[in-house]
């Protein structure tokens, strides 16, 4: 297993021992998500004195995590699975990708609770200063008030427009004041 260095978004697990932390041992690595279906009880009781050989220890989940769209304590494999999703999309688009699952409004990869990446790709629009913004460009690039005389152009119902079109999209905000736009698909 090689050390890496975390960029920006890489998403992150501690991984720590069941049976210890029920015998009130604190026991754990933090790792980056997609290499803890790897990890083993040694390297996992790596420098905390505890002999895991002997102590039963064997079951292992996820106690804490930086940049998963989940809460709770999900498996190793699971936040694996999360890590190959994070390369799948990669570094720049994660937060944005988390954003949409955490909306509850994603497409799930059948049978299960994963994200489909290529959906997710289809739905997001961007990241805005507002949804307002994102309508104005969008009536540009679709030529909407194209034909209409520009003496009209100032009589346009934009509020009206926007919000209509708000109901055809999943809107969260991105942690810095701006808008994480996905398309309804
Ligand atoms: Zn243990």
């Amino acid at each position: 297993m090689t050390i890496v260095t975390a960029t920006t978004n890489t998403p992150r697990v501690w991984a720590g021992c069941e049976s210890c932390y029920a015998a009130g041992r604190l026991v754990g690595v933090w790792i980056d998500a997609v290499d803890a279906a790897d990890l083993t009880a040694a390297q996992i009781h790596a420098g905390s004195g505890v002999d895991w050989s002997t102590e039963g220890c064997e079951e292992f989940v996820c106690m804490d995590n930086d940049g998963l769209p989940v809460s709770g304590e999900p498996s190793l494999a699971e936040a694996a699975r999360w890590g190959e999703i994070y390369e799948e999309v990669g570094d720049i688009q994660w937060p944005a990708l988390c954003a949409w699952v955490r909306s509850g409004s994603y497409i799930a990869v059948r049978s299960t609770d994963y994200p489909s990446v290529s959906d997710f790709e289809e739905a997001y629009a961007g990241c805005w200063d507002s949804f307002r913004e994102y309508a104005e460009s969008l009536a540009d690039d679709i030529g909407l008030l194209v034909g209409m005389p520009d003496y009209l152009q100032g009589y346009f119902d934009w509020e009206s427009w926007t919000r209509d079109l708000a109901f055809d999209h999943v809107i969260e905000p991105d942690g810095h004041g701006g808008k994480f736009i996905f398309r309804s698909l």
